[in-house]
């Protein structure tokens, strides 16, 4: 996988995605979905993006490194 340089690069790619699939699914709804997000299933029209939005960017985020964390600890 990427370092942590890309991680962020990745990260704010993935933010502004998140919110222009957002402003996009408003007005157009009936577009395809491509994907989920990862976070709350929500139906995703844009290609390469993970999240509906970057609460559940964050959210899904912490709930990966608590676990990344838990079973690195065992
Ligand atoms: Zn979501």
């Amino acid at each position: 996988m990427a370092d942590q340089v890309d991680d962020a690069n990745e990260l704010a790619e993935l933010e502004l995605q998140a919110r222009l699939s957002k402003a996009r699914r408003v007005s157009k709804s009936h577009q395809r979905a491509v994907s989920h997000c990862l976070n709350c299933q929500e139906l995703l029209t844009e290609k390469g993006t993970r999240y509906c939005d970057s609460d559940c960017r964050e959210d899904h985020e912490k709930r990966v490194k608590h676990h990344a964390a838990t079973w690195a600890g065992r």
